[in-house]
């Protein structure tokens, strides 16, 4: 399977360090608020990256942090007269809640900066040891850029060119510009920890390399983060990786495209944000998962309401088809001979379980991957109407399967099929208007249908009127497809 590696800027072969598994790390939140629809754009490309790896046999460890000790959470705390910790520990939370309701999988390892300091201050340590680091003795500790040769390697960018935009603030003691702070000196009223060049707490680069050294093992396979990231978060983590010790951080680097609202990159700091929580509050999850999947995730993702009242309506669709398609299942004769449209049918879903295959296989194309999905929906939906009562049990269960199946791949389930019982209050029902004598719910439905369809063809009306209401009280309705007629329940909202 092919894979593009953004340090390369080419697809590769995935060769994963140990065969059948697959070690990788996405860069987590900085907890300093809500996060927004962009920010989980980022995080959903990297669940169904980690789903279809796992899908197809890997033995797969994700970890990812909590930046949990930032400025913009010190200076969010200030704002609200609250402690560093609070702010953190209440986003973390908010954070985690908004991932379960996205369906983003737990990680497996979430280790958290304030937690790791120790790991950090060794990994300085090393560093300074080597001659990559240095303490200028005011309680800071910077990286020397200069000192690592592929420095620019992750990004792509020449050491000499970034020269000319750095520049040294007042305060600072770095001996280049390009240099960056791996410990910062304690301010008063800051969170800060012991360490050998006194109180101080980690600069935002550090916790990455140290945790993934911790607890994956370097280098590892895969190395995820949304592409702005890339620079210079990224080729700092990796910096401090190749310094330290001696290895590559990650084989292969991938990046999310940016998340943008009227063309613009939606960000806190331009204020042109949703909040992933209230767009959740108004849309089911799978509507937005279904929306961003729509977009490769490497190019840049147009978010919009009307985009996303569109996402509302393919995914009732596609929970219609499914639906009939275990309908016409259930209530095909059972199965003889395949004709013709059978076959179209099954055929379809081989071509389309082939085609999502090889869309995934291609750096993880959902959006080939769902059209695919999507032109199954269509075949079902052909076949449903022209085979009208004869359909074929086997074939339409294939088919609904199949669309459950793929789309569970990508984290889409709430189109799987709840098994719906029908009330026994049908039984009474049906004893009253349409003779029934038996105990059986199913039964009872079948015996309503077929007496409503008796008053309907004798033109009685009134019977045929209460049959229908007396179905509807108990919140079910009668409907009429081209598969044949029959009881559900009525709409619920998603
Ligand atoms: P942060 O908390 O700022 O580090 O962001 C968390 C993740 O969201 C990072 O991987 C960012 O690259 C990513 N991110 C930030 N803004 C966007 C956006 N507009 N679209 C997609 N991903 C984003
Ligand atoms: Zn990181």
């Amino acid at each position: 399977m092919l894979v593009y590696n953004s340090q390369t800027h080419k697809k590769q072969e995935l060769t994963p360090v140990e065969p059948g598994k697959i070690r990788m790390y996405v860069c987590g939140p900085t907890v300093y608020d809500q996060i927004h629809v962009g920010n989980g754009r980022t995080f959903l490309a990297f669940d169904v990256i980690r789903r279809y790896l796992t899908y197809k046999g890997y033995q797969v460890t994700f970890a990812q942090n909590l930046t949990d000790v930032d400025d913009k959470i010190i200076n969010r705390a200030n704002e609200q007269g609250r402690t560093p910790e609070e702010v953190a520990s209440e986003f973390s939370d908010a954070f985690i809640e908004q991932m379960h309701r996205l369906g983003v999988l737990d990680p497996d390892i979430r280790p958290r900066a304030t937690q790791e300091i120790p790991a950090m201050i060794e990994m300085i340590q090393g560093l300074i040891e080597q001659g990559h680091a240095y303490a200028p003795g005011n309680g800071d500790v910077y990286f020397s850029v200069r000192s690592d040769p592929s420095y620019g390697t992750v990004s792509g960018r020449n050491v000499d060119e970034l020269k000319v935009g750095a520049r040294i603030e007042a305060n600072d003691e770095k001996r280049d510009p390009l240099d960056f702070a791996l410990w910062k000196a304690a301010k008063p009223g800051e969170p800060m920890w012991e360490s050998p060049w006194g109180k101080g707490r980690p600069g935002w680069h550090t916790e990455c390399s140290a945790m993934v050294h911790r607890y994956l093992g370097t280098p590892i396979d895969i190395h995820g983060g949304g592409q702005d990231l890339q620079f210079p978060h990224h080729e700092n983590e990796h910096a401090q990786a190749c310094c330290c010790w001696h290895e590559p951080l990650a084989n292969v680097w991938m990046h999310a495209g940016m998340l943008l609202i009227n063309g613009e990159k939606m960000s806190k700091s331009l204020g042109n944000f949703f909040t992933l929580k209230e767009v959740l509050d108004k849309y089911p999850a799978d509507a937005v998962r279904l929306l961003m999947l729509q977009t490769h995730y490497r190019s840049p993702l147009d978010f919009s309401f009307d985009r996303l009242d569109g996402a509302v309506g393919t995914l009732e669709r596609v929970r219609g088809t499914i639906a009939n398609l275990r309908w016409a299942a259930e209530s095909a004769p059972q199965d003889g001979e395949l004709n013709e449209a059978d076959r179209v049918l099954g055929a379809a879903v081989d071509e389309a379980s082939a085609e999502f295959a090889r869309q995934m296989d291609d750096d993880f194309n959902t959006a080939g991957a769902l059209a695919a999905i999507f032109g199954l929906v269509t075949a079902a939906n052909t076949y449903l109407s022209d085979a009208g009562e004869d359909t074929s049990t086997a074939v339409s269960l294939r088919a609904s399967d199949a669309l459950v199946e793929l789309l569970g791949v990508l984290g889409v389930e709430s189109v799987r099929p709840v098994a719906t019982e029908l009330p026994h209050e049908l039984v009474d029902l049906a004893r009253e208007q349409a003779g029934y004598a038996g105990d059986d719910a199913d039964e009872a439905a079948s015996a309503l249908i077929q007496a409503r369809a008796a008053a309907r063809a004798a033109k009685n009306w009134g019977v045929a009127d209460a049959i229908r209401d007396g179905i509807a009280a108990l919140g079910l309705v009668v409907e009429d497809t081209a598969a044949g007629t029959r009881i559900k329940p009525a709409k619920k909202e998603a």
